[in-house]
Protein backbone atom coordinates (compact mmCIF):
# COMPACT_ATOMS: atom_id res chain seq x y z
CA UNK A 1 0.00 0.00 0.00
CA UNK A 2 1.29 3.72 -0.85
CA UNK A 3 2.25 5.68 2.51
CA UNK A 4 -0.19 7.91 2.34
CA UNK A 5 -2.79 5.82 2.21
CA UNK A 6 -1.74 3.74 4.86
CA UNK A 7 -1.12 7.00 6.93
CA UNK A 8 -4.49 8.32 5.74
CA UNK A 9 -3.54 11.49 4.31
CA UNK A 10 -4.55 12.98 0.85
CA UNK A 11 -1.03 14.75 -0.26
CA UNK A 12 -1.59 18.31 -1.55
CA UNK A 13 -0.25 21.53 -1.01
CA UNK A 14 -2.54 22.61 1.54
CA UNK A 15 -1.39 19.39 3.88
CA UNK A 16 -0.27 21.12 6.77
CA UNK A 17 3.57 19.51 7.57
CA UNK A 18 5.88 19.99 10.00
CA UNK A 19 9.43 18.80 10.88
CA UNK A 20 11.58 18.19 13.84
CA UNK A 21 15.32 17.19 13.48
CA UNK A 22 17.80 16.75 15.42
CA UNK A 23 21.55 15.99 15.55
CA UNK A 24 20.99 12.58 13.81
CA UNK A 25 20.40 14.40 10.03
CA UNK A 26 23.58 16.75 10.92
CA UNK A 27 25.77 13.64 12.04
CA UNK A 28 24.98 12.21 8.16
CA UNK A 29 26.47 15.56 6.93
CA UNK A 30 29.78 14.59 8.90
CA UNK A 31 28.96 16.84 12.10
CA UNK A 32 30.00 15.59 15.21
CA UNK A 33 27.62 14.92 18.01
CA UNK A 34 28.33 16.68 21.32
CA UNK A 35 28.22 13.43 23.52
CA UNK A 36 28.31 9.95 23.89
CA UNK A 37 29.90 7.69 21.77
CA UNK A 38 32.05 9.08 19.05
CA UNK A 39 31.12 12.42 20.04
CA UNK A 40 33.32 15.56 20.01
CA UNK A 41 34.08 14.91 23.58
CA UNK A 42 36.35 12.01 23.11
CA UNK A 43 38.81 14.67 21.19
CA UNK A 44 40.76 15.98 23.83
CA UNK A 45 41.16 19.46 21.92
CA UNK A 46 37.56 20.14 22.21
CA UNK A 47 37.50 18.95 25.64
CA UNK A 48 40.09 21.24 26.46
CA UNK A 49 38.12 23.72 24.24
CA UNK A 50 34.74 23.79 25.91
CA UNK A 51 36.14 23.90 29.57
CA UNK A 52 36.93 27.71 28.62
CA UNK A 53 33.67 28.18 28.00
CA UNK A 54 31.45 29.53 30.12
CA UNK A 55 28.93 32.08 31.43
CA UNK A 56 28.54 34.89 30.99
CA UNK A 57 29.46 33.32 27.22
CA UNK A 58 30.59 36.64 25.78
CA UNK A 59 34.33 35.62 26.51
CA UNK A 60 37.28 34.83 24.39
CA UNK A 61 37.78 31.32 25.81
CA UNK A 62 33.42 30.57 24.55
CA UNK A 63 34.93 31.98 20.94
CA UNK A 64 37.60 30.29 20.59
CA UNK A 65 35.90 26.64 21.25
CA UNK A 66 32.96 28.00 19.33
CA UNK A 67 35.09 28.93 16.41
CA UNK A 68 36.51 25.22 16.34
CA UNK A 69 33.01 23.83 15.79
CA UNK A 70 32.18 26.75 13.40
CA UNK A 71 35.26 25.73 11.51
CA UNK A 72 34.31 22.15 11.62
CA UNK A 73 30.85 22.76 10.48
CA UNK A 74 31.91 24.88 8.14
CA UNK A 75 33.95 22.13 5.80
CA UNK A 76 30.46 19.66 6.11
CA UNK A 77 28.01 19.94 3.60
CA UNK A 78 24.13 19.59 3.68
CA UNK A 79 22.54 16.17 2.62
CA UNK A 80 19.75 14.96 0.39
CA UNK A 81 17.82 15.00 4.19
CA UNK A 82 18.62 18.62 4.64
CA UNK A 83 17.68 19.11 0.51
CA UNK A 84 14.27 17.13 0.55
CA UNK A 85 12.88 19.67 3.69
CA UNK A 86 14.24 22.95 1.57
CA UNK A 87 11.97 20.70 -1.22
CA UNK A 88 8.84 20.12 1.18
CA UNK A 89 8.95 23.67 1.78
CA UNK A 90 8.68 25.31 -1.42
CA UNK A 91 5.83 22.64 -2.31
CA UNK A 92 3.58 22.47 1.19
CA UNK A 93 1.88 26.16 1.91
CA UNK A 94 1.70 25.40 5.57
CA UNK A 95 4.77 23.97 6.37
CA UNK A 96 7.25 24.10 9.72
CA UNK A 97 10.50 23.60 9.93
CA UNK A 98 11.47 22.71 13.53
CA UNK A 99 14.79 21.82 14.19
CA UNK A 100 17.09 21.15 17.77
CA UNK A 101 20.31 21.92 15.36
CA UNK A 102 22.30 25.11 16.04
CA UNK A 103 24.97 23.98 12.65
CA UNK A 104 23.08 25.90 10.03
CA UNK A 105 22.74 23.26 7.31
CA UNK A 106 18.96 23.81 7.02
CA UNK A 107 19.43 27.08 5.70
CA UNK A 108 22.50 26.41 3.16
CA UNK A 109 20.28 23.87 1.90
CA UNK A 110 17.85 25.98 0.88
CA UNK A 111 15.26 26.16 3.76
CA UNK A 112 14.04 29.95 4.23
CA UNK A 113 12.19 29.48 7.59
CA UNK A 114 13.47 27.11 10.43
CA UNK A 115 12.77 27.32 13.82
CA UNK A 116 16.29 26.85 15.76
CA UNK A 117 15.30 25.67 19.07
CA UNK A 118 18.68 26.13 20.04
CA UNK A 119 19.82 28.73 18.15
CA UNK A 120 22.53 28.91 15.76
CA UNK A 121 26.31 29.20 16.22
CA UNK A 122 26.13 31.68 12.91
CA UNK A 123 24.90 34.38 14.75
CA UNK A 124 26.09 36.68 17.42
CA UNK A 125 23.86 37.75 20.66
CA UNK A 126 24.74 41.01 22.40
CA UNK A 127 24.28 40.77 26.48
CA UNK A 128 23.72 44.88 26.80
CA UNK A 129 21.42 45.51 24.21
CA UNK A 130 20.02 42.66 22.55
CA UNK A 131 21.20 42.85 18.88
CA UNK A 132 21.82 39.86 17.46
CA UNK A 133 23.88 39.80 14.57
CA UNK A 134 24.82 37.55 11.68
CA UNK A 135 28.83 36.01 11.69
CA UNK A 136 28.58 33.73 8.82
CA UNK A 137 32.34 34.19 8.24
CA UNK A 138 34.65 31.87 9.54
CA UNK A 139 37.56 32.21 11.47
CA UNK A 140 36.59 35.70 12.71
CA UNK A 141 38.72 38.58 12.51
CA UNK A 142 38.33 39.19 16.29
CA UNK A 143 37.72 36.91 19.29
CA UNK A 144 35.25 38.04 20.89
CA UNK A 145 33.60 39.55 17.95
CA UNK A 146 32.20 43.39 19.02
CA UNK A 147 28.35 44.84 19.20
CA UNK A 148 27.85 47.89 17.07
CA UNK A 149 27.30 49.01 20.61
CA UNK A 150 31.01 48.00 21.59
CA UNK A 151 30.15 45.51 23.83
CA UNK A 152 31.32 41.75 23.03
CA UNK A 153 28.80 39.18 21.23
CA UNK A 154 28.11 35.64 22.62
CA UNK A 155 27.16 32.90 20.50
CA UNK A 156 23.24 33.19 19.72
CA UNK A 157 23.06 28.92 20.85
CA UNK A 158 20.72 28.55 23.46
CA UNK A 159 23.12 26.86 26.72
CA UNK A 160 22.37 23.89 28.57
CA UNK A 161 20.16 25.12 31.50
CA UNK A 162 19.10 28.31 29.10
CA UNK A 163 15.68 28.67 28.17
CA UNK A 164 14.09 28.24 24.64
CA UNK A 165 12.95 32.24 22.99
CA UNK A 166 9.84 32.24 24.09
CA UNK A 167 8.48 33.30 20.46
CA UNK A 168 10.54 30.39 19.12
CA UNK A 169 8.80 28.01 21.74
CA UNK A 170 5.15 29.82 21.13
CA UNK A 171 5.47 29.19 17.37
CA UNK A 172 6.77 25.65 17.10
CA UNK A 173 4.06 24.65 19.46
CA UNK A 174 1.21 26.57 17.39
CA UNK A 175 2.10 24.51 14.06
CA UNK A 176 2.63 21.15 16.29
CA UNK A 177 -0.99 21.64 17.23
CA UNK A 178 -2.39 22.20 13.83
CA UNK A 179 -0.19 19.96 12.16
CA UNK A 180 -1.85 17.05 9.88
CA UNK A 181 1.55 14.79 9.04
CA UNK A 182 4.50 14.86 11.51
CA UNK A 183 7.83 14.03 10.89
CA UNK A 184 10.22 13.32 13.29
CA UNK A 185 14.18 13.20 11.42
CA UNK A 186 17.39 12.09 13.32
CA UNK A 187 16.16 12.40 16.84
CA UNK A 188 15.17 10.37 19.70
CA UNK A 189 13.64 13.37 21.19
CA UNK A 190 13.93 13.03 24.70
CA UNK A 191 15.15 16.54 25.65
CA UNK A 192 12.61 19.00 26.14
CA UNK A 193 10.89 20.35 24.96
CA UNK A 194 11.55 18.55 21.93
CA UNK A 195 9.94 15.89 23.02
CA UNK A 196 6.65 16.87 23.48
CA UNK A 197 6.22 17.87 20.16
CA UNK A 198 5.93 14.88 18.52
CA UNK A 199 2.97 13.87 21.20
CA UNK A 200 1.11 17.32 20.72
CA UNK A 201 0.89 16.73 17.12
CA UNK A 202 -0.73 13.49 17.50
CA UNK A 203 -2.65 14.27 20.44
CA UNK A 204 -4.26 17.14 18.15
CA UNK A 205 -4.64 14.61 15.50
CA UNK A 206 -1.51 14.58 13.58
CA UNK A 207 -0.38 11.24 11.70
CA UNK A 208 3.29 11.19 12.69
CA UNK A 209 6.45 9.41 10.47
CA UNK A 210 9.71 8.76 12.36
CA UNK A 211 13.00 8.38 10.37
CA UNK A 212 15.74 6.71 12.63
CA UNK A 213 18.14 3.98 12.34
CA UNK A 214 17.10 3.05 15.68
CA UNK A 215 14.01 2.32 17.70
CA UNK A 216 13.52 5.66 19.87
CA UNK A 217 11.27 6.27 23.17
CA UNK A 218 8.87 7.73 20.58
CA UNK A 219 8.21 4.65 18.31
CA UNK A 220 5.52 3.79 19.87
CA UNK A 221 3.36 6.29 19.54
CA UNK A 222 4.13 6.49 15.91
CA UNK A 223 2.00 6.08 12.42
CA UNK A 224 5.27 4.67 10.83
CA UNK A 225 8.60 3.91 12.08
CA UNK A 226 11.50 3.81 9.25
CA UNK A 227 14.69 2.34 10.25
CA UNK A 228 16.99 4.19 8.23
CA UNK A 229 19.60 6.69 7.15
CA UNK A 230 17.62 10.27 6.73
CA UNK A 231 19.85 11.18 3.70
CA UNK A 232 18.50 7.78 2.17
CA UNK A 233 14.99 7.37 4.04
CA UNK A 234 13.55 11.18 3.51
CA UNK A 235 14.24 11.45 -0.14
CA UNK A 236 12.62 8.23 -0.69
CA UNK A 237 9.29 8.53 1.55
CA UNK A 238 9.39 12.71 -0.05
CA UNK A 239 8.89 11.39 -3.22
CA UNK A 240 6.66 8.51 -2.29
CA UNK A 241 4.20 11.21 -0.89
CA UNK A 242 4.37 13.36 -4.13
CA UNK A 243 4.10 10.21 -6.07
CA UNK A 244 0.69 10.10 -4.54
CA UNK A 245 -0.15 13.63 -4.89
CA UNK A 246 -0.19 13.46 -8.99
CA UNK A 247 -2.13 10.30 -9.19
ZN1 LIG B 1 25.13 45.61 21.72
Amino acid sequence: MRIAEELGLRVSPRLRVVALTGAGISLESGVPIFRGEGSMWEIPEARRLASRAGPPWNTRGTWEYYEWRRGLVSRCKPNPAHYALAEMEEYFEDFCLITQNVDGLHSRAGSRRVLELHGSMWRGRCLECGRVIELPETPLKALPPLCACGRPLRPDVVQFGEPIDPAVLSSALAACRSAELFLVVGTSAVVYPAAQMPLIAIESGARAVEINPNPTPLTPFMSLSIRGRAAESLPRLWEELLSSASA
